[in-house]
């Protein structure tokens, strides 16, 4: 623990080492640990980045755990890659026109010239390990699943951050839609496990035999209303026309719905593939709706894409602001408080995915591997704790502890630590407060701990060889043989 002597020595310290950071004419390599400092400043989180806080953490648990028990559930097994690679392989699996890859990637050259990018998805890095590691000559399918942080150099706003988390599931050398039809009912299942209702949205961007004939179809459709797309769309229209589907700008919405249909242009064989894929999903009991419009951000998808919506029936209305007093006297409008804080309560996102894939067929083969298809999904961790709290979800909180010891007098702190030992080896969530003589204290600890049992040992109870158990909620207490604690306590907490 620091001692309250040492703070202004060190408040020195950064006011003697400010100047430094000024030196002038000094040449700063970027990335280097020359980089100015911000005199007397402390240092702040990165932009766009945001420290997850122990009071947010059972959300995080929550939710590693239903990835893991899905996983363990179908047969996935755990990868984890590193969180950079080199920057040509999210350019040659995401396409160079991506959005993506054009703007949004965390890359810089390291300090042996490499060009290196934290990753901004997971699919391409897991397909990079498949090649790499030969996993074509094990039983295929090859199920695979990661969990971690990814990362885009975006501009910070609300809900976004230049560092979120995400997980994803892939399947690798399996060409069956069922392979599809099992990734979506997964997505879908994710949210159903952590309850929220969701409905997919589906659509085939079919193959390299058919989808230029409706990429004709959309280019000739856009083309005649040019001067309505938004900026971005007019380039996407020569580079990547498809993306101009995807466009958020309320005028090329707009557009879109009248837009040439993709289903209604694909092959025999493509849409022969996604009736499989949707008779599946009626078989597994997944609500759909087919999308004609859905395309997605990387251009290494092909057939099946699919993203993860909120259910219309889960979308709780927004609360309404709460009318303040008429300060004009004004009637027939009800008067927002202007001065109040800005609410903190997440709104359902019934518009926004939560999460999406979709198969990708030439991906391997685009990096250099042997044809292999391929697919898989991804979602946003924030995405989903946001949701889970939005529509009133709480985690348990199985961290919380059951048992709190508190002692009275040097002997008692010495039986406590012994007790503490043997409940901890029984798995019983336990704490003290050992440091502390006060009984008071220890009980309000105990209490904000939200412990269930409170087992008291003070001089009475070291002579009489006992425990004074108290039940927090109702108060009740009993005293119990110090040898026979661990059994009553599991007991009260209902393991037995
Ligand atoms: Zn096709
Ligand atoms: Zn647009």
């Amino acid at each position: 623990m620091p001692s309250p002597a040492k703070k202004p020595a060190a408040k020195r310290d950064a006011k003697a080492a400010a100047p430094k950071s000024k030196a002038v004419g000094k040449e700063v390599r970027p990335g280097s640990a020359d980089a100015p400092v911000r005199s007397g400043s402390t240092p702040q989180v990165p932009r766009g980045m945001k420290d997850i806080l122990p009071q947010e953490q059972r959300y995080w648990r929550h939710i590693y755990k239903k990835i893991e028990s899905l996983a363990r559930g179908y047969g996935y097994e755990r990868i984890d890659t590193p969180i950079l690679e080199e920057t040509s392989l999210f350019v040659r699996a995401a396409g160079k026109q991506s959005d993506i890859v054009e703007k949004e990637m965390f890359s810089f050259i390291d300090k042996g010239g490499d060009n290196v990018s934290l990753r901004p998805e997971g699919t391409a890095p897991v397909a990079r390990a498949y090649i790499n590691h030969g996993m074509l000559a094990m039983p295929q399918p090859v199920k695979l699943y990661y969990v971690g942080p990814m990362f885009r150099y975006e501009r910070p706003q609300h809900g976004r951050y230049r560092q979120h988390h995400q997980f994803g599931f892939e399947v690798f050398g399996d060409s069956n839609p069922v392979i599809d039809a099992e990734l979506i009912m997964l997505a879908h299942q994710f949210y159903k496990d952590l309850g929220i209702k969701t409905t997919v949205h589906i659509n085939s961007l079919g193959c390299p035999n058919c989808r230029p004939n409706f990429t004709a179809e959309i280019v000739a459709y856009f083309r005649s209303k040019r001067s309505q797309l938004c900026e971005d769309c007019k380039r996407r229209m020569t580079k990547n026309p498809l993306r101009v589907l995807d466009c958020k700008v309320p005028g090329c919405v707009a557009l879109k719905e009248a837009a040439p249909h993709i289903v209604d242009h694909l092959d025999d064989d493509c849409k022969n593939k996604l009736m499989r894929v949707l008779e599946f999903l009626d078989d597994l009991q997944v609500p759909y709706v087919l999308d004609p419009h859905l395309v997605r951000g990387f251009d290494y998808y092909t057939r099946t894409v699919f993203e993860v919506v909120l259910s219309d029936e889960q979308v709780i209305p927004a609360p309404l602001p709460v009318p303040a007093a008429p300060a004009h006297g004004h009637r027939g409008h009800q008067a927002v408080p202007e001065a109040q804080p800005v609410q903190e309560v997440p709104q359902p996102m019934p518009a926004v995915a939560l999460g999406g894939g979709g198969r990708y067929d030439n991906l391997i083969e685009q990096m250099g591997g042997r044809p292999t298809p391929a697919c898989g999904f991804g979602i946003g961790l924030e995405r989903a704790i946001l949701q889970m709290k939005a529509l009133q979800i709480d985690p348990p909180d199985d961290n919380r502890t059951e048992v709190f010891l508190a002692q009275l007098g040097d002997q008692a702190r010495r039986k406590v630590f012994a007790l503490f030992d043997e409940l901890r080896a029984a798995d019983v969530r336990v704490a003290a407060n050992l440091s502390k003589n006060a009984l008071k204290g220890q009980l309000e600890a105990a209490n904000k701990m939200g412990a269930k049992l409170t087992a008291i040992i003070g001089q009475k109870e070291v002579l009489d060889g006992t425990v004074l158990l108290r039940d927090m909620e109702s108060g009740m207490q009993e005293i119990v043989d110090y040898n026979k604690a661990v059994l009553e306590i599991t007991k009260k907490l209902g393991r037995e």
